[in-house]
């Protein structure tokens, strides 16, 4: 199978093609809006964009995932709908930061599938914006960028996201995580050589049908503000681990408690995690994935039967480490396996989620891929 990016370089014309990819997150979840700490890394399959200029301003979207061509201006008011906000949204953002969007034609393929918590949104974003500013000539540095597409995301499609797709799609590098503190925006480069040390990242997309999510991130998000300003603290980032039993002693909610202590010791486990792998002990990131699982399910009660079924039977069969990947209530399981343990794995959870009645999951194995990049133009 041809990737997205070597289909649209055969059939795009004069312009240029960059790609922005999909990712997946090592560990650190629901702490990006807490301010805190993620370890995303991109994948290798991406979302390539073609574009060329028109004389017009208009822009004239094909994709060919859902195989439709929307062409819309931003004049008229109101706002685009449909998965062409997505690209909508990225002019817009790009007009606010004064880039003189020039009218374009766009064509869309990717490699990332949609709405599996792999983040095909912030790969479209990044792709799209790529194309915008090469065509504009404009000076957009590339640490900038994520900002933007988060906030055309946030205040244009409406959703409501954190920094962290955005940032891994944009600012990841080949062969590393990306060690991400959400407040100040620093990014470090943290070495992840699965092949070199003999491991893969087995990815298991439940398929799980995603029920009631935006209620619960909403639910979730006001759960943690609330508890940040019961303890006085701008944001839960700012609750040191070793500060936890006095911070619990001062919330009187039992549930709160859980979802605080999820942040805390979630942020702790990413500090962690970027040691063992600075160090080149990849495997020790294993046990602080499960950790993490466990957490998620425990206490901030965002997992579902098929991911911890996943989980289970890949640390039954080998697995260093697993956990669900994802804002949760579904999306995908990372699992940390040798090499020659990945087939197992992989065939055992397809046998528990048949013996379950579940439906089948999407496995496939990850490495960590680019940021955005140029393909030709
Ligand atoms: P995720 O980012 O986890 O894949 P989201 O719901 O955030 O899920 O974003 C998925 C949406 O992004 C799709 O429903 C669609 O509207 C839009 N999208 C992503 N990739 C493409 C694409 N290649 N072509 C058209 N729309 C896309
Ligand atoms: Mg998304």
């Amino acid at each position: 199978m041809t990737t997205a990016a070597e289909r649209l370089a055969k059939t795009a014309g004069a312009g240029v093609l960059w790609a922005s990819p999909g990712r997946v997150n090592l560990i650190g979840e629901h702490t990006d809006y807490n301010d805190g700490f993620v370890l995303p890394f991109a994948l290798p399959q991406a979302t390539a964009v073609s574009g060329g200029r028109l004389a017009e301003r208009r822009w004239v979207v094909s994709s060919e995932q859902t195989g439709e061509t929307v062409t819309f201006d931003l004049d008229g008011g109101g706002k685009v709908g449909g998965w062409a906000s997505y690209v909508a949204a990225v002019v817009w953002v790009l007009r606010e930061a004064g880039v003189d969007v020039p009218g374009a034609s766009l064509t869309i393929a990717s490699d990332v599938p949609f709405g599996a918590g792999l983040s095909s949104s912030a790969a479209l974003e990044c792709a799209v914006m790529a194309v915008l500013v090469d065509l504009a000539g404009a000076d957009v540095p590339m640490r900038d960028r994520p900002r933007l597409a988060q906030r055309a995301e946030n205040e244009y499609v409406g959703a409501p996201t954190g920094i962290m797709d955005q940032a891994a799609s944009t600012l990841c590098h080949e062969g590393n995580a990306l060690f991400l503190d959400c407040r100040s925006l620093a990014t470090e480069q943290v070495p992840f050589d699965l092949a070199g040390a003999g491991l893969k990242i087995l990815v298991v997309d439940s398929k799980a049908p995603h029920a009631h999510v935006d209620g619960e991130y909403a639910a979730r998000r006001r759960a943690c503000e609330e508890a940040a300003g019961i303890l006085g603290v701008g944001a839960l980032r700012d609750v040191d681990v070793d500060a936890l039993p006095d911070a619990l002693a001062k919330l009187d909610d039992e549930t709160m408690r859980r979802r605080v202590r999820h942040v805390v010791t979630e942020n702790q486990r990413v500090l962690d995690t970027v040691e063992v792998l600075r160090a080149g002990d990849l495997r020790a990131a294993g046990p602080l994935m499960t950790a993490s699982h466990e957490s998620m399910r425990d206490d901030y009660e965002i997992t579902v039967p098929q991911v911890d079924t996943a989980v289970r039977v890949a640390l039954e069969h080998g697995a260093h480490g697993a956990r669900m990947t994802g804002g949760g209530f579904g999306g995908c399981v990372l699992a940390l396996v040798d090499e020659e343990h990945c087939d197992t794995v992989e065939v055992a959870v397809r046998e528990a989620f048949a013996a379950n009645g579940f439906t089948p999951p999407d496995t496939f194995v990850v490495t960590p891929g680019q940021g955005t990049y140029r393909i030709s133009g």
